[in-house]
């Protein structure tokens, strides 16, 4: 049997596109190396923004596939004096069930019509390339949504896309907590900046559901990989800082995992020498769709894994392979504008210590809507007479000076990077002199 696509991956990028593809009539073959009672089950924080969803059509999630609807997150300074509530306007955000959740998108894709073979691993092979459970999958296009595996690493080199040159990556620990808390507003997700603790990254606590007597809670810490880890020490003195939520907390488990932070892959379209399609796309982990503010991958994934759709079923309409190269900016358009731009703003806190996070919130240098601003990807724009409120507040606060900058380069590189991704090419051959300049604005970024 020949198929229009084969997709390696049914997780959120895997099952999104293949929905959308079977959906439209092209025969599907989606495939994983786990078993179909595993799919789903991921180590993760499990928050997802409910604006995700409805973008890719899911307008409301069945009740089993979540713990509770959440109103938003509150993020904490490192000295725990000040917070900044980050509300889900007009939406809520979700703590899912990630094995419900991720059986749920499986089934959907199925009902559309995707045929589906667990337990069978993608792997390269040096004489037929991709084989699938041993065997050669004969399809006009390949959909590579294998989240951060060896295989995502291995198909990359194999098909000319870009290497993960200028990447980073977060590894991430997280446990499954049973916590007796003085006080707890279960409805928000606490995150907690602390560059000592948690270099380049952050703390979460992320409620999920309470008990008569007690709140299970999805805790972790995720951090920039090469910093010298020790991360499940550094999640233990992370419960130490608060004693009021941790003292007495029972451990229901543990787990950790890797995830990719920066810009999505130079092309998620990959590319033969001649610079044409060559059928192989990347979408999710595997071409590093993930947010590089908060490292939330799920909504960005499955954004990604609708985007890729789209520009298959507009290739097998057309018959032309060079289609699939709108892939790239139809995921700029789906999220990928918003990544770039939370990319330059997660640089400048990556360059900040604990003392200039603790002045820029605790003195009103950045407020609650600036976040908001640049993590939904949009430039600020500061009303002049606030703007020398807050340069009055700065100059008077130790640190608030270096802060202050910090947050103003942020916005001048939010601004150049969005400006060179509106110049993305809208074909191959333009795309090493592009990269060139990408480059060169991620070096002084
Ligand atoms: C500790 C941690 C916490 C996180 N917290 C959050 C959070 O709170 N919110 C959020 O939005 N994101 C979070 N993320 C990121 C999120 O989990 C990922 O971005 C998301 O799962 C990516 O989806 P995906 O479809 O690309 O890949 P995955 O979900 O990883 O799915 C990939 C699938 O491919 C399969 N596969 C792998 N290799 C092969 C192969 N060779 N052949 C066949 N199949 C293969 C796997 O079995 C898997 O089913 C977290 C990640 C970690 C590690």
């Amino acid at each position: 049997m020949k198929y229009d696509v084969l997709v390696i991956g049914a997780g959120p990028a895997g099952t999104i596109a293949a929905s959308n593809l079977a959906g439209s009539g092209l025969e599907t073959l989606l495939v994983d190396a786990k078993p179909k009672e595993e799919i789903g089950k991921k180590v993760c924080g499990n928050a997802l923004g409910g604006q995700h969803l409805e973008t890719i059509g899911i307008p409301d999630l069945p009740d089993y596939t979540y713990y509770q609807r959440v109103k938003g997150i509150r993020l904490y300074s490192p000295n725990l004096k000040a917070s900044l509530n980050l509300e889900l306007e007009g939406t809520h955000g979700y703590m899912l069930d990630r094995k419900e959740f991720g059986s749920y998108l499986l089934n959907r894709a199925r009902n559309q019509g995707a045929e589906f073979l667990d337990n069978h691993k993608a792997e390269i092979s040096l004489s037929s390339g991709i084989v699938v459970g041993g065997k050669k999958i004969k399809a006009d296009m390949t959909l590579v949504a294998s989240g951060m595996s060896n295989f995502s690493r291995n198909i990359k080199e194999l098909s000319s896309f870009q290497t993960d040159k200028n990447k980073e990556t977060v590894i991430a620990f997280r446990q499954i907590l049973k916590l007796k808390p003085k006080d707890m507003d279960t409805k928000y997700l606490m995150i907690h900046l602390n560059q000592e603790i948690a270099p380049v990254g952050y703390c979460w606590t992320f409620p999920m559901y309470e008990t008569d007597d007690s709140v299970v809670a999805n805790v972790g810490i995720g951090m920039a990989k090469q910093e010298n880890p020790m991360i499940k020490q550094r999640l233990e003195n992370y419960k130490e800082l608060l004693p009021d939520i941790f003292s007495g907390s029972e451990v229901l488990e543990s787990g950790g995992g890797e995830v990719p932070i920066s810009h999505p892959q130079e092309t998620l379209v990959g590319l033969d020498k001649h610079l044409k399609p060559n059928g192989i796309l990347l979408a999710g982990d595997a071409g590093n769709t993930v947010s590089p503010i908060h490292d939330g991958g799920i909504g960005s994934s499955m954004k990604a894994g609708k985007a890729a759709a789209e520009a298959m079923i507009l290739t097998h309409e057309t018959g032309e392979l060079d289609n699939l190269f709108t892939y790239n900016s139809g995921y700029l358009d789906a999220y990928g504008y918003k990544q770039v731009k939370q990319l330059m703003l997660m640089k400048q806190i990556r360059k900040s210590n604990n003392h200039e996070i603790d002045a820029a919130m605790c003195g009103g240098i950045i407020k609650d809507e600036d976040i908001e601003k640049i993590s939904m990807g949009q430039e600020l724009k500061i009303p002049t007479f606030d703007k020398i409120r807050r340069g009055v507040r700065a100059k008077f606060r130790k640190d608030g000076i270096f802060a202050a900058k910090k947050l103003l380069k942020a916005n001048r590189l939010v601004k150049e990077i969005t400006e060179l991704y509106e110049e993305y090419p809208a074909a191959p051959v333009a795309l090493p002199y592009w990269i060139s300049k990408l480059d060169n604005l991620l070096e002084r970024a």
